[in-house]
């Protein structure tokens, strides 16, 4: 433990990175990562797929079975032995020690392991402390809607709580709280909105912006206002969290606030490399696990993939393949985690499983950071990662699939050696990560461009005040483009057509389904609701109405490939904007027929996203150009509009591609309407 608390000092040790290094080597004794390195000739442990049944065949008596020892204290109360677990957490000793920082800072920035403790900790010591008496809160904003409500979840079981009372969360349409809480973890969103609603965040004492360097597009208007707002507000704390490498930034962005640093344990973790990179890494991961199950000791496998639908089909087939070896093996329990997971199957990844079985958990990068499952022995890097951010040079958010960098490579290996030794399986080269580096504009240009939009949707003026536009988007629970659009709606007497097609927009990309043994089908139940390539919107529209028609039947989902929980979600949070609509006092209008109108609405929130056809086939966006294609899902695939909108730009390794949703806005381009609606001048 450092002598005596001293910020600068600690800020000293983090610049000289051997000092630091020292230091925590001293903290740590001799527990170090130990990472692979690029001389191949260091890689003496490549490892190759070699599963075969007849390994399998053997290997009942080889199969552990002391897998997960049963804790020793079974009398004790649950409660008592979570209240054990923190004491045992990194950042227990130096709990004074950063209580008595924030006491000394307006402003601290927080490096620490993951897993240390920062996010299900700091929260509770700052509750312990006092921090929200008279009724005041402590607020933590999280990057993940999944780990705002997982944390919250592990909060209120700490505290023995109920989640919800004074423990709780609030996500994009969830809020889980009462007037009774005391500790909120919420998306950086959600505090973005409470902000346009509360300047000075009278309610909050303290701040903390969790995992800050993930930098979403709300994060960074967040800590623009915050740096503003703690002027005025000089009993609030605030407490920005971050990776190592963007702790020194933060710092300066506020005024050279102090850094605490939180020493992590680490333990050794052996990097296997594939001989070659693999092509098909979902089939090599899964060689892998099976090959882990089958012949490596007791522990827990992580696996890395990039989405959703990865997930679920090596979920799928790693279920049919352990079917296929029957009672031969011990029982491998796979637990799937991406952020669209219905929140009661997300628990599930931290239950213990049973005597002699192992846990498998098939993770998006959300288990690099933002989530620490404890247990895990056994890394499985695919190399590749979808990430969601915003890039300030073009004002877009893109989701693009790439490979990952050196820093989360080294960070997912890192998960198999939090609670001792453990192994990391990298299915491609290591010199391609060594070459991908951190893509890492000044948070300053964010900002900019982020109140950009917001003056170019109308919702700030020239004075950067939000207009009367501005404070009833702030009502909508949505991206500042999508609030727009219902604002708009009511200009346009299309209110209810407007919310239906928002809300089916909110779900995300999965109203469709297309199992991969019928697609033709899928393809073509799908070109009904595309019918006179009127655009995907209205395509949507479609699709929900005709459900209602059927009476939300679950039937006739499946007989239109039609996902029946996204579809129920859509129908969730439309009934919500319905209730909100009220609030801004927009009058629920119908008027199914007039597409134009319905068009007008749209584009006032998204004419920042519009791209006009080129010669070749392609589009070009007008905002910042760049060469894009209609997706072929698309009912404009065919088509190509001279103009179009779209919803989202997903940048893939070939080229940008566009993806989900066109609308053709050939009608008003040229006229006044088109660039006078969003207040745009
Ligand atoms: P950090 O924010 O520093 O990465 P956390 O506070 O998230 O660390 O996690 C500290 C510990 O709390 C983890 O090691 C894990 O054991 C436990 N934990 C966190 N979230 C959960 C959860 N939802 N369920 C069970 N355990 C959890
Ligand atoms: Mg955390």
């Amino acid at each position: 433990m450092p002598e005596a608390y001293d910020p600068k000092k600690v800020y000293q040790q983090h610049s000289q990175e051997s000092a630091a290094e020292d230091w925590e080597g001293y903290q740590m004794g001799k527990a170090t990562l130990k990472y692979g390195s690029k001389n191949k000739k260091q890689r003496s442990d490549d490892y190759r797929f070699m599963f075969d049944f007849t390994v399998i065949n053997n290997l009942d008596k080889q199969l552990p079975s002391e897998m997960l020892t049963e804790d020793k204290s079974r009398q004790k109360s649950a409660f008592q032995m979570l209240q054990e677990d923190r004491k045992t957490l990194p950042i227990y000793p130096y709990h004074h020690n950063l209580l008595q920082a924030i006491e000394d800072y307006q402003v601290l920035v927080i490096v620490g392991e993951t897993g240390s403790g920062k996010t299900t900790q700091i929260p509770q010591y700052l509750h312990e402390a006092g921090y929200t008496k008279l009724g005041l809160k402590v607020g933590c904003t999280q990057p993940r809607r999944v780990a705002a409500m997982s944390v919250a979840t592990r909060v209120s079981q700490e505290m023995g709580v109920k989640l919800g009372h004074e423990v709780g969360y609030s996500i994009r349409f969830e809020d889980c709280t009462s007037p009774h809480t005391v500790i909120k973890y919420m998306t950086d969103g959600m505090l973005l909105r409470e902000i346009i609603n509360e300047p000075n965040l009278a309610s909050y004492s303290v701040i903390m912006v969790d995992e800050a360097h993930e930098r979403t597009l709300s994060t960074d208007i967040l800590l623009g206002l915050l740096k503003d707002l703690i002027k005025s507000r000089p009993d609030l704390k605030l407490i920005i969290s971050s990776a190592t490498l963007d702790a020194v930034k933060f710092s300066d962005y506020f005024d050279s606030a102090p850094i605490f640093k939180i020493p992590g344990r680490k333990y050794p973790v052996e990097i296997h490399y594939t001989t070659t990179p693999e092509c098909d890494y979902i089939d090599a991961a899964i060689v892998t696990v099976l090959q882990i199950h089958a012949t490596q000791p007791p522990g827990d496998i992580l696996v890395f993939l990039t989405g959703q639908q990865e997930i679920e089909t090596a979920e799928e087939i790693l279920k049919h393949r352990m079917r296929g070896l029957g009672t031969k093996i011990a029982e491998l329990i796979t637990c799937p985690i991406y952020a669209n997971l219905p929140a009661q199957l997300q628990t599930k990844i931290f239950d213990p499983v049973p005597d002699g079985a192992r846990k498998v958990v098939l993770a998006t990068n959300i288990a690099e950071t933002s989530l620490t499952i404890d247990g895990i022995k056994y890394v499985i890097d695919s190399g590749f990662a979808k990430v969601k951010s915003y890039i300030p040079r073009t004002g877009m958010e893109s989701l693009l699939v790439n490979s990952i960098c050196k820093a989360s490579a080294l960070q997912r290996a890192g998960r198999a050696g939090r609670t001792g030794p453990g192994k990391c399986f990298r299915l491609l080269g290591i010199d391609d990560l060594a070459n991908f580096d951190f893509i890492d504009p000044p948070p300053v240009e964010s900002l900019i461009k982020a109140l950009e939009l917001l003056f170019a949707l109308g919702a700030l003026n020239k004075y950067g005040e939000l207009t009367k536009t501005g404070r009833r988007m702030a009502e909508f629970p949505l991206d500042p483009m999508l609030s727009k659009v219902i604002v708009a709606s009511d200009k346009y007497d299309c209110s209810n057509e407007i919310i239906t097609i928002v809300a089916m927009l909110s779900v995300g990309n999965s109203i469709f389904y297309r199992p991969k043994d019928k697609k033709v089908h899928a393809d073509n139940a799908r070109m009904n609701f595309h019918l006179g390539n009127v655009g995907d919107h209205i395509s949507l529209l479609r699709v929900y109405n005709s459900w209602r028609e059927c009476n939300y039947s679950t039937q006739w989902c499946h007989e239109n490939y039609i996902q029946v929980k996204s579809i129920k979600r859509a129908r969730d949070i439309r009934d919500q904007l319905e209730g909100l609509l009220k609030r801004v006092e927009i009058e629920n209008k119908s008027n199914p027929n007039d597409l134009d109108s319905l068009r007008k609405a749209i584009t006032s929130g998204f004419f920042p996203h519009c791209a006009r056809l080129q010669k070749n086939g392609s589009y070009l966006t007008v905002k910042h150009p760049q060469r894009a294609h209609i997706h072929p899902s698309s009912g404009l695939a065919q088509e190509l509009p001279r103009w179009v909108v779209y919803h989202e730009l997903v940048l893939t390794t070939k080229e940008y591609m566009r993806q989900s949703l066109f609308l053709s806005v050939d009608i008003w381009v040229g006229t006044e309407e088109f660039v006078i609606d969003g207040d745009y001048r």
